[in-house]
C-alpha cells in the first residue's frame, strides 16, 4: 500500500488541502478519519448551528458552498447566507463521493485511526493497514475544536440536576422522562455556541426572564457585517478594512483600538457596561446581539466549578439557583490553543493559520505551496502560522502576522494569480476585479493601501 501523501484528518482543513493539492498536482492522497464522514466536527454539531461567516468563501476551493443567496429573514437578514451544520456535512460527502474518489486518486479510511509511521487501524475490526508513504504525512488535527456533544464539562453535577448539550434542545419536547418540560434555563458559557443557544431559546418561544446566562469572560465580537462578499457592501468590507487600518495607525493602546472599532460599528459587545477581555473572532449579526441584549439575568462570578440542586458553586461565590432549572452546557471550547510551528516540516506538513480566521484558505494555501514552492525555506517564508488570539493583544499580533503572510504573497506572481481566483479569498477577487472607473471604489482601496505601512508599525507597539 503506497501513497504520496497521507492527510490525517477529513474535516474541513484536511479536505481543502487535498482539494487543492489534487487540482494541482498529480499525487495520490490518503485521508484517514475517525468519524464515518468528512466535516470533522461538524458531524457531532448541534441541529441548529450555522458557519459565523459567510458560506461563500468557506469550504473548498473548487466547489462553491451554499447558492449565494441572501437572507430574507431572521437576524442575518439582508447578509449572505450562512450554512448550517448538516449543509455542511452534505456538502464534504459529495465532495468526497462525487470528486475524490471518482477520480481515483484518493483512499479513504473512515471510522479509523491513524497511529502514526503510516498505520491506519479500522475501529470496528481493529484491522491494521500500513502505508508507505512517499512524499509526506499532512496533519490536519491542529485546530480539532472541541464541541458539545463530545467534550466532559469542568464542573461537576450533583444527580438529579438535568445538565444538556445544546444538541438536545430541539428534542426536548420528545423526551417521555415524566418531568415537566424546563420553564427556566441557564446557559453555561459565554462563546459563539452560548449565543447560539440564547438565540435558539428566545427565537423559539422562551422568555428572555426565564434564561440566566453564567458569562466568564465578555468577549469582542466581529460585525458580521464586514465580513460581506458582494459588491454592495463594498464600503463594508473593504472600505471597513481600511477604517480598521486608520484605527490600527492612530491608536494608542488595545482598549482604545476595539472603543475605536466599535464606533466604526466593526466590533460589538453584548454588554455595553462591560469591558471586554477576549476576542476570538466569533461573528455575529446586530440582529443577534440585540436579540441577546434582552437576558438581562447574567452572572459574572468566574467560572461554574458545580451545580446543586438549588446552587452553583462559582470560581466567585455561589448562587441560589430555581430547582429544575434546565443547564444547558456551552463550555466546550472551539479554539485549541496550540503554540505555533512550522508548517513545512521535512517529511510533515502541520496546517496552521496562515490568515485569520480563515482556517480553510489557510489549509488550501498550503497545498498551493507545497505543490509548487522552491524549496522547504521559502514553503515556509510564505506559510508563517498565524497565532491565534485569545486576548485584545492578540488580535493586532494576529493581523499583523497575517498581513506579513499577504505581502510574501504578493511578491509571488503566481501565488497572487491563484488568490485572485481562489473562492476562499472572496476579499482579494473582489479588488482586483474592479473596475478601473470605478473612482470611489479605487479610492477606498487606495486608502487602505495608505494606511497598511503605519498600521503595521503600530501593531508592534500596540502588543
Ligand atoms: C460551531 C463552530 C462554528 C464555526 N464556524 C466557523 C466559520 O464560520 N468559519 C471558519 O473559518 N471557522 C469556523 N469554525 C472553526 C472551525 O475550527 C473550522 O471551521 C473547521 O471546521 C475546523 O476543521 P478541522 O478540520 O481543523 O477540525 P475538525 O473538524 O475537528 O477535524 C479534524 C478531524 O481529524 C480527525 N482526527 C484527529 N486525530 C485523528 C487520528 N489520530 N486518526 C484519525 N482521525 C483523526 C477527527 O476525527 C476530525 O474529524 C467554527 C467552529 C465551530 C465549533
Amino acid at each position: 500500500m503506497e501513497t504520496d501523501y497521507l492527510i490525517i484528518g477529513s474535516g474541513a482543513v484536511g479536505m481543502a488541502f487535498a482539494d487543492t493539492l489534487l487540482d494541482e498536482s498529480d499525487a495520490h492522497v490518503t485521508i484517514v478519519d475517525r468519524h464515518d464522514k468528512p466535516g470533522g466536527h461538524w458531524n457531532d454539531a448541534y441541529s441548529f448551528v450555522t458557519l459565523h461567516q459567510p458560506s461563500a468563501f468557506y469550504g473548498l476551493n473548487s466547489l462553491q458552498l451554499g447558492n449565494h443567496r441572501k437572507d430574507e429573514t431572521g437576524p442575518n437578514r439582508g447578509m449572505y447566507e450562512l450554512a448550517g451544520g448538516a449543509e455542511i456535512n452534505t456538502y464534504f460527502d459529495q465532495a468526497m463521493q462525487q470528486k475524490f474518489l471518482p477520480g481515483g486518486r484518493v483512499s479513504y479510511y473512515p471510522m479509523s485511526d491513524y497511529q502514526g509511521e503510516g498505520r491506519i487501524v479500522s475501529l470496528l475490526s481493529g484491522q491494521q493497514t500500513t502505508l508507505t508513504i512517499r512524499k509526506k504525512t499532512v496533519d490536519a488535527t491542529y485546530f480539532s475544536p472541541t464541541v458539545p456533544a463530545t467534550h466532559t464539562p469542568k464542573f461537576t453535577v450533583t444527580p438529579g440536576v438535568r445538565v444538556i448539550a445544546p444538541n438536545a434542545l430541539p428534542q426536548l419536547w420528545l423526551q417521555r422522562t415524566g418531568q415537566p418540560a424546563p420553564l427556566h434555563f441557564c446557559i453555561v458559557g459565554a462563546g459563539k455556541t452560548a449565543m447560539d443557544a440564547a438565540v435558539w431559546l428566545l427565537r423559539n418561544g422562551a422568555a428572555p426572564d426565564a434564561i440566566q446566562w453564567v458569562v466568564p469572560r465578555d468577549s469582542w465580537l466581529q460585525n458580521r457585517l464586514q465580513t460581506q462578499p458582494g459588491l454592495e457592501f463594498f464600503n463594508d468590507s473593504i472600505g471597513g478594512e481600511a477604517d480598521r487600518m486608520v484605527a490600527f495607525a492612530e491608536a494608542k493602546s488595545i482598549d482604545e483600538l476595539f472603543l475605536k472599532l466599535e464606533s466604526l460599528g466593526q466590533m460589538l459587545r453584548i454588554d455595553p457596561s462591560q469591558t471586554p477581555t477576549m476576542y476570538h473572532y466569533a461573528t455575529i449579526s446586530t440582529g443577534e446581539v440585540e436579540m441577546l441584549r434582552t437576558i438581562t439575568r447574567v452572572i459574572r462570578k468566574g467560572h461554574v466549578r458545580s451545580i446543586e440542586p438549588d446552587a452553583m458553586i462559582m470560581d466567585q461565590g455561589s448562587v441560589a439557583m430555581k430547582a429544575g432549572t434546565l443547564y444547558v452546557d456551552c463550555t466546550a471550547s472551539a479554539i485549541n490553543l496550540r503554540a505555533i510551528e512550522p508548517v513545512f516540516q521535512d517529511d510533515r506538513i502541520l496546517i496552521q493559520l496562515l490568515r485569520a480566521p480563515l482556517v480553510t484558505l489557510s489549509a488550501a494555501l498550503t497545498a498551493y505551496v507545497e505543490v509548487h514552492g522552491a524549496d522547504e525555506a521559502q514553503k515556509n517564508r510564505l506559510c508563517a502560522p498565524v497565532p491565534f488570539p485569545n486576548d485584545l493583544a492578540g488580535f493586532a499580533r494576529a493581523t499583523h502576522a497575517g498581513l506579513m503572510n499577504q505581502f510574501q504573497w504578493s511578491q509571488d506572481k503566481a501565488l497572487r494569480q491563484w488568490m485572485r481566483h481562489s473562492r476562499l479569498d472572496s476579499f482579494a477577487r473582489m479588488v482586483a476585479e474592479l473596475d478601473k472607473g470605478d473612482t470611489d471604489r479605487q479610492a477606498i482601496v487606495a486608502r487602505l493601501r495608505t494606511n497598511m505601512m503605519p498600521a503595521m508599525a503600530n501593531m508592534l507597539n500596540l502588543v
